[in-house]
């Protein structure tokens, strides 16, 4: 692996920052031993929990709790593993992480540090490690799943297959360069091509996969926009009450966006109510109303609310020229006439013009189904399969572009017989996938995935 080991012993609080019944701290690296001996004034047999006192340099008391020792290579990190599990107040961890350092053998770990540790001594990949992370920041049960799939191996496993047979092909092609005279007999009987077949079919059965994995994570925004009354706080309610519990963000002050974390399957929906949002406002909301636009200018959907009850017009350029005007071109958007109970409109959702339209009623949530089903729709994202895992951007951009090398390589092949070509492009492609797992990343991606971990990671 191109990252240097770092010979470093390290150490932080592995459990969250604020006060819990137990706080964890951990130690890694060949020092931990020295600090187990320093702290509690004998290092534990590897593997079994013992209850002891946590001492400082002065033989004072710092806590009293359970001590575990992993040696290496059978720990998280592969190194020798020491972990004090003392109460979880900010007082007794600080004091604990201040006398290991206090040793002058150990120094306070960078975020994600522990796993990318794990990552280098290979008891890892990489999109194992980023597992993790998912598991933690899951939203959903179904995301959480996935997380433990792909943290067991089940999305690299798939990786290697496919890897295994992008290097099988690569071996026959060369094998048909170097015996020239019989190079295009090779070529072209028609085994590489079925291989190319193969290959790329399986790799777009993974891409599909990475794709609704990725989705379980990162979900889609949405954001709801509409005049005071139309409805969207009762859409919200209607969505939220569905599935999940709604979580509201009170960032900042309040009135102008507010933030809601609902499921649809599964898929989280970051859903913004732009209630500021409106025509000729003071100083002060035209703060709120630029804050939306922000919202509405990173989202990947609009619902564009009108209370069908008032409103005759169907698209928003005639509904509400000023925002339609201002709205980025290719924004997706969909209007919800809402109150069709009131309006006497049939439920349900029409295609047909520029902006599809849904008719429902958000206080009774009929027709809801045709609105959650489109928003499915319009992600790619299907229902989440007993064989998920959890995914990222990073991996399907990986996986395209392995795509694009392959059937480059094919056309070479078929247009010119051209051996090397297709060799060189089958080469190119089995990096970007070898990427994935971590088994060819530059030291630049590798700083940028551990660094959004927590610390203590
Ligand atoms: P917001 O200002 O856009 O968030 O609108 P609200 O969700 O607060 O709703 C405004 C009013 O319209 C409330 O009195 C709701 O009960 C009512 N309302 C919302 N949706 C419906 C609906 O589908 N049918 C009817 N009849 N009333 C609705
Ligand atoms: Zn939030």
């Amino acid at each position: 692996n191109p990252l240097a080991h770092s010979n470093d012993t390290i150490v932080a609080q592995a459990t969250a920052p604020g006060r819990g019944s137990v706080g964890i701290v951990r130690v890694s690296g060949k020092h931990a031993k020295t600090i187990a001996k320093k702290i509690l004034g004998t290092c534990p047999t590897p593997r079994q929990a013992i209850y002891q006192g946590f001492y400082d340099r002065n033989n004072n008391i710092i806590d009293q709790g359970i001590a575990l020792f992993f040696q290496n290579p059978h720990s998280f990190t592969g190194e020798d593993v020491l972990e004090l599990q003392g109460h979880g107040g900010q007082v007794v961890m600080q004091l604990l992480i201040e006398e290991c350092l206090h040793t002058g053998l150990v120094r306070l770990a960078k975020p994600g540090e522990f796993s990318e540790q794990a990552f280098l001594n290979d008891k890892m990949d990489l999109t194992q490690a980023e597992a993790i992370a998912d598991l933690i920041n899951a939203s959903s049960t179904q995301a959480a799943r996935g997380a433990m799939r792909s943290m067991q191996g089940q999305f690299s496993k798939s990786i290697n297959t496919l890897v295994e047979k992008v290097i099988y092909l690569r071996m026959y092609v060369e094998a048909a360069i170097d015996f020239p005279e019989e190079e295009i007999d090779f070529l072209a009987d028609g085994l590489v091509q079925k291989n190319l077949v193969d290959i790329v079919s399986l790799l777009n059965e993974i891409k599909q996969q990475a794709k609704q994995g990725s989705l379980l994570r990162d979900g889609m925004q949405v954001v709801i926009v509409g005049r005071p009354n139309a409805g969207k706080s009762s859409l919200l309610n209607a969505l939220s009450g569905k599935d999940s519990a709604i979580v509201t963000d009170i960032a900042g002050t309040t009135r102008d966006v507010l933030k809601e974390h609902i499921h649809i399957d599964g898929m989280p929906l970051h859903v913004i109510d732009t209630a500021g949002l409106r025509d000729g406002a003071d100083t002060v909301e035209q703060i709120g109303i630029e804050r939306a636009w922000q919202e509405i200018e990173h989202a990947d959907h609009v619902l564009f609310m009108v209370d069908a009850s008032e409103e005759k017009e169907e698209q928003p350029d005639a509904i509400w020229p000023e925002f339609y005007a201002r709205l980025p071109k290719n924004m997706a958007m969909t209007v919800i006439r809402n109150k069709c109970d009131l309006s006497q409109e049939a439920f349900g959702i029409d295609i047909s013009d520029t902006y599809p339209v849904i008719r429902l009623s958000a206080k009774s949530s009929m027709g809801l189904e045709h609105l959650t089903q489109h928003l499915k729709d319009c992600m790619g994202f299907e229902q989440v399969g007993e064989d998920q895992v959890i995914a990222r951007q990073r991996h399907i951009s990986a996986l395209g572009y392995a795509e694009e090398h392959i059937l480059l390589g094919k056309d070479q092949l078929e247009q010119q017989m051209a051996g090397e070509l297709l060799a060189e492009e089958l080469r190119i492609a089995q990096q970007h996938l070898n990427e994935i797992t971590g088994e060819f990343t530059s030291d630049d991606l590798l700083g940028k995935i551990f660094s959004s971990f927590c610390i203590g990671k």
